[in-house]
């Protein structure tokens, strides 16, 4: 322990932030009561390591600071103390070590969150965090009290400190449902809108393109918008089109719609081939091949492919070999509208930065932090949502600590 008095302290939120500042300080000797709304915890944690838990990415730090929007030096600040390897290490020390993959991002070895929060949850225990699941966050009584609706009725407590990561809003039915917002502002604390954030976008398909290719991937392309292109894989959907590729963009996008009610995205559906190669290709066909065969085999697009650059075109498509070529290289596409927040990977938006202090205390609430994805940043996939989450916890943790001691015994 920093100081010489063991302090009850309440964490609000089971999510990994949540988990990661009560371990820090249950670590420390104070005695931590995490209240958690749904019957578990880690509920988004585990759908994060459903298809590979990203932890964290290892790209070097000035980069990975990059990610991160608005730049906020708090959570820089966070990051540098609990690093990615720091990350890394904690992963390694609960029995699951990791590994970099292709693309530079960090998993587990098992690949999987449940092995993990398996031996974290243990480790919690073992420590003496006391876990309170269906316990919901009301907000504060007169006399500053936390009040939570619980399966035995209303309940209010009054720990020294508090520290609440109550996530986002999106995927609400694992726990984040953003209905935190209101007990917060109604306290007076800034809290900038909850959108959506790595997400896809509405698309205003033709009924023909929607039937023929919803579900269907638009393999290996290049997408941009301005100056920011981004190469992947996206996927058609009924209504539009999401994807790792699109959601590295969507911040980008989701800005541009909102500033001009539509964005154009820009897809080049051959990014290996110059402009000149594609056009070289496409001169040199069969007499008597159709169009179809030309888009087929000279430029080597899939049916999905050839079919969007006709959406794109938005009327039959030129012959010549140099309208097509460049129609290829940059088909645009209208993007209407993100999709709901409930759809959405992560949440953009949160508490604002200038309503917390250095230590992630809230200037409105002495003794109350925030950590995690309710506070005001974004990132895209690649594990730093995670690391943000884990970062700004420990700090939030950290904050608290120092704050307790400053206070003295008498508080
Ligand atoms: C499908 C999917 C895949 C993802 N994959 C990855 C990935 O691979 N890598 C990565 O870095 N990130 C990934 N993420 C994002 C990552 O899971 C989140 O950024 C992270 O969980 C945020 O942690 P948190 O603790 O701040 O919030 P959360 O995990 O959302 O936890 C908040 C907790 O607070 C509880 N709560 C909310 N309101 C109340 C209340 N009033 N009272 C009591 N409790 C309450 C919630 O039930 C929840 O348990 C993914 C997200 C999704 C949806």
């Amino acid at each position: 322990m920093t100081g010489s008095t063991s302090r009850d302290i309440a964490v609000i939120g089971g999510g990994p932030a949540g988990l990661a500042a009560a371990e820090m300080l249950a670590g420390a000797g104070h005695r931590v009561t995490l209240y958690e709304r749904m019957p578990s915890v880690g509920r988004k944690f585990l759908i994060a390591g459903r298809g590979g838990l990203n932890l964290t990415h290892s790209e070097p730090l000035a980069s990975f600071h990059q990610r991160y929007h608005p730049a906020q030096p708090p959570l820089a600040g966070a990051i540098d103390a609990f690093s990615p390897q720091a990350l890394r290490d904690w992963c390694e020390g609960l029995g699951q070590p990791t590994f970099i993959g292709s693309s530079g991002r960090v998993f587990p070895k098992s690949f999987k969150a449940s092995p993990l929060l398996r031996a974290w949850l243990g480790r919690l225990d073992t420590i003496g965090v006391r876990i309170l699941t269906r316990h919901r966050f009301l907000g504060w009584d007169a006399d500053g009290s936390l009040a939570f609706e619980t399966p035995d009725g209303r309940l209010t407590v009054a720990p020294q400190a508090t520290l609440m990561s109550l996530g986002g809003a999106s995927w609400p039915r694992l726990g984040s449902d953003g209905t935190w917002v209101p007990l917060l502002t109604g306290a007076g604390i800034k809290v900038s809108p909850l959108k959506p954030a790595n997400v896809g976008f509405s698309v205003p398909w033709s009924d023909v393109f929607r039937e023929r290719f919803a579900g269907t991937p638009l393999k290996r392309v290049a997408l941009s918008l301005g100056d920011e292109t981004v190469r992947g894989e996206a996927m058609v959907t009924a209504d539009g089109i999401e994807g790792g590729a699109v959601y590295a963009l969507s911040r980008l996008i989701r800005d541009e719609i909102e500033a001009e009610g539509e964005a154009r995205l820009v897809l080049d559906l051959r990014p290996d081939l110059t402009e000149d190669a594609l056009m070289r290709r496409l001169a040199s066909y069969k007499p008597g091949a159709s169009l179809a065969t030309r888009l087929r085999k000279d430029a080597g697009l899939d049916p999905v492919a050839a079919s969007l650059l006709r959406e794109a075109a938005g009327r039959a498509l030129p012959s010549s070999a140099g309208e097509l070529a460049a129609l290829i290289k940059a088909a645009h596409l209208r993007l209407l509208a993100p999709r709901p927040i409930e759809r959405a990977i992560s949440t953009a938006g949160g508490v604002a930065f200038e309503a917390i202090d250095s230590r992630f205390m809230l200037k409105a609430r002495p003794g109350a932090f925030v950590a995690g994805e309710m506070l005001d940043w974004e990132a895209p996939t690649g594990g730093y949502l995670l690391q943000g989450a884990f970062s700004s916890a420990r700090a939030a943790a950290a904050g608290m600590m120092d704050w307790l001691d400053e206070a003295g015994p008498d508080l």
